[in-house]
């Protein structure tokens, strides 16, 4: 079994170690050729304008949206959570992959809080998991076939619909793998 880790820009290296870590092979995806034989892809953190940029010039943009319609996993960290959404709030011609029923704004934790951690509950995990906020989005909305799997301060910030799932905080960045393990246990399969 083989996931991808789309490398263009952020914090994808973080990724693979995770998933390395429980014996998960990793790919590097800088063109839409490499997404071929994968289970699923993450997209990962990063500058979500500079990412989507890099998308488009490589065609990965239209090579993931087939990706996911062909009912492959896909999850979004940070800047990968704004690239899957269906809306970012405020930025309305901001590329995007359209791909989840989720309505995101950039930066929405204000620059005095731009980085914190946090201990939280998480769905079918048994005890909390450690986050990471970067500069995080807020989910501002969730679609009706979204399902919430984690919550702060009243939003969403882990959250599944179908093949597809979204987290704003940093996952690859805790000492604790069980949300890359969920994605490939529970949303991948
Ligand atoms: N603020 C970034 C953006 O809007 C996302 C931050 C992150 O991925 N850590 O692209």
């Amino acid at each position: 079994m083989q996931v991808g880790v789309l490398a263009l820009q952020g914090a994808f290296r973080e990724h693979r170690l995770m998933f390395e870590s429980f014996g998960v092979k990793v790919v590097e995806v800088r063109l839409p050729q490499d997404l071929e034989n994968l289970v699923g892809l993450v997209i990962p953190g990063g500058e979500s304008t500079t990412m989507a940029k890099l998308m488009r010039s490589s065609e990965l943009d239209t090579a993931i949206t087939s990706f996911a319609k062909t009912g492959k996993c896909v999850w979004g960290t940070c800047a990968g959570a704004i690239a899957i959404a269906t809306e970012i709030v405020g930025f309305p011609e901001q590329p995007r992959l359209n791909l989840m029923d989720i309505s995101v704004a950039r930066n929405a934790y204000g620059r005095q809080v731009a980085s914190f951690e946090v201990d939280v509950a998480v769905k079918s995990f048994e005890t909390p998991f450690h986050t990471v906020f970067i500069r995080a989005p807020r989910i501002e909305r969730v679609g009706k076939d979204v399902e919430v799997l984690a919550e702060y301060e009243g939003h969403a910030i882990m959250a599944r619909q179908a093949n597809l799932m979204a987290t704003v905080f940093h996952p690859e960045l805790a000492q604790d793998a069980r949300v890359h393990q969920y994605f490939i246990e529970k949303v991948c399969s």
